[in-house]
C-alpha cells in the first residue's frame, strides 16, 4: 500500500521530470542547470492550459428557465446527516436572488429543502407567496417523528398538510439510505424501500406532487480514498463524504432499492436528481428511464460528468429530451463548494455547456476543478431540446401553466 505522502511525492516527480527537460535545453545553451527534482504537492499544482480554442461567454440563457434544483433554505438543526428541526436557515434573501435571476434569465427557482410544519410555512410566505411565479418550495419528510409507531400515517398526513401550505413536491435527501437509522441517528440503516414509507410515496402520487429524490452519490465516493480515486482531493478535503466501508450499502444496492420504490409506486412521479445519481453511467440511467415511465432526471452538479463524455451526453439528451430537467444545486453563499455556489459565473458555465460547442473549459467557477481534475466540452443543444430542458419539462412536473 502506498501512502498518501508517497503519492503526492510521485506527482512531484512527474512535474519535476517536465522541469528537467526544459532545464536540459538551458544546459545546451550554456546556462547552469539544476539537476534536482522538485517535489510538488498535488494541491499546489494549478496548470494553465496552453490550448487556444474559441471561448464563448453566454451571459443569459437563450430561453427563460426553471432551475429545478436549488437550496435557498436548510434545516436549522441536524445530527449525523439527519435533519431534525422544522426551523429553517434562510441562505439568501429573495431580493438578492432575484437580481441574479433577472440577469441570467431564470424565471423560477425551485427550493428543494423547504422542510415541514412552521419552517415550511415561513419559507413559502417569504419566497413563493411574496414573489409568485419566481419561487417554488418542496417539503421534506419529518424524521424527528421517525420512531413514533404510527409514523407511516403521520408522514402521509404531513404531506397532505404541506400540500395545503403550498409545497409543490417532496424532496428526499440522501439521508434516506445513508444516514437515517432505526433509532433515527443510531442502529441499522433504514432501507430506501422500507415499507413504512409507502403511504408517503402514494400520497405524493395522489396529490400530483413530484418526488425529487437524491439516492447514493458519485461512484468514487464508494471506493477507497487512495491514489486510484479520481476524486481523491475532494474526498481528502471532505472525508465524511466517503461511503466506503463501515456498514454502508454499495452504490448498486442503493439504486436497486430505489428502483423497487419506482416499480411499487407507478402513479408517483420521481425526479431523480444528479442525472439519476449515476452520471458516470448514462447507459444505466437510460435503461432505468426506459423501465420506469414515472422517472425523470435533473442535471444538477453533474455537468462535470456530462461534459467529459460530450458525445454520449448529447445522444442521451436527444433520446430523453422530454425527461431531463435543468438544475444546478445552487446554494446562496456556498463559497466553499464552487460547483454549486449561487452566482452569475455558475449559470454562465451551465449555459456554455448546453448552448455552445466550446472545448475544454472549467465546469465550476474555481481554480482547481472541485469534483475531479478534468475539463468539459459543450454539447450545443438544438433550440427545441433547450426549451424542453430549460423550462417545459419542469413546468409539467410542477403543474405550472404558462
Ligand atoms: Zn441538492
Amino acid at each position: 500500500m502506498i501512502s498518501r505522502r508517497q503519492w503526492l511525492y510521485g506527482v512531484g516527480v512527474m512535474a519535476g521530470a517536465a522541469a528537467q527537460s526544459s532545464s536540459g535545453l538551458a544546459a545546451r545553451s550554456g546556462e547552469s542547470q539544476e539537476t534536482q527534482h522538485h517535489p510538488l504537492d498535488l494541491a499546489d499544482f494549478v496548470p494553465t492550459s496552453m490550448l487556444q480554442v474559441h471561448e464563448s461567454r453566454v451571459e443569459r440563457a437563450r430561453f427563460p428557465l426553471i432551475d429545478f434544483h436549488t437550496h435557498i433554505t436548510a434545516s436549522a438543526k441536524s445530527e449525523k446527516g439527519v435533519a431534525l428541526a422544522s426551523d429553517r436557515r434562510f441562505l439568501g434573501t429573495a431580493e438578492e436572488l432575484l437580481a441574479v435571476m433577472d440577469r441570467k434569465n431564470i424565471r423560477a427557482m425551485v427550493n428543494l429543502t423547504g422542510g415541514y410544519d412552521q419552517g415550511l410555512g415561513d419559507t413559502v410566505a417569504k419566497y413563493d407567496r411574496a414573489f409568485p411565479g419566481r419561487f417554488y418550495t418542496l417539503t421534506e419528510p419529518c424524521y424527528e417523528r421517525w420512531k413514533e409507531p404510527n409514523y407511516p400515517q403521520l408522514q402521509a398526513q404531513a404531506i397532505e398538510q404541506a400540500h395545503r401550505q403550498g409545497a409543490r413536491g417532496l424532496k428526499i435527501l440522501k439521508t434516506l439510505g445513508l444516514y437515517l437509522r432505526e433509532n433515527t441517528t443510531s442502529g441499522q440503516l433504514v432501507k430506501i424501500d422500507d415499507p413504512r414509507l409507502d403511504p408517503m410515496w402514494d400520497v405524493c402520487g395522489q396529490l400530483n406532487m413530484p418526488v425529487a429524490i437524491h439516492v447514493s452519490d458519485p461512484l468514487a465516493f464508494f471506493t477507497p480514498t487512495d491514489r486510484f480515486n479520481e476524486r481523491y482531493e475532494e474526498l481528502n478535503n471532505h472525508p465524511d463524504w466517503s461511503f466506503y466501508g463501515r456498514d454502508f450499502p454499495s452504490n448498486a444496492e442503493l439504486l436497486e432499492a430505489r428502483n423497487r420504490v419506482f416499480a411499487r409506486h407507478p402513479k408517483t412521479q420521481f425526479v431523480v436528481l444528479h442525472v439519476g445519481n449515476f452520471a458516470e453511467n448514462l447507459a444505466n440511467v437510460g435503461e432505468n428511464l426506459d423501465r420506469f415511465p414515472n422517472m425523470t432526471v435533473d442535471i444538477a452538479a453533474r455537468i462535470g460528468e456530462l461534459g467529459r463524455q460530450p458525445r454520449t451526453t448529447r445522444k442521451f439528451f436527444e433520446k430523453y429530451q422530454d425527461r431531463i430537467l435543468f438544475g444546478t444545486d445552487a446554494t446562496p453563499h456556498a463559497d466553499q463548494y464552487p460547483q454549486q455556489v449561487f452566482n452569475d459565473q455558475l449559470y454562465e458555465i451551465y449555459y456554455r455547456f448546453l448552448e455552445t460547442e466550446d472545448e475544454y473549459f472549467d465546469y465550476a467557477p474555481a481554480k482547481i476543478p472541485p469534483q475531479g481534475r478534468w475539463r468539459i466540452y459543450g454539447i450545443n443543444l438544438p433550440e427545441t431540446i433547450l426549451r424542453k430542458v430549460y423550462f417545459e419539462n419542469a413546468a409539467r412536473q410542477l403543474n405550472i401553466v404558462v
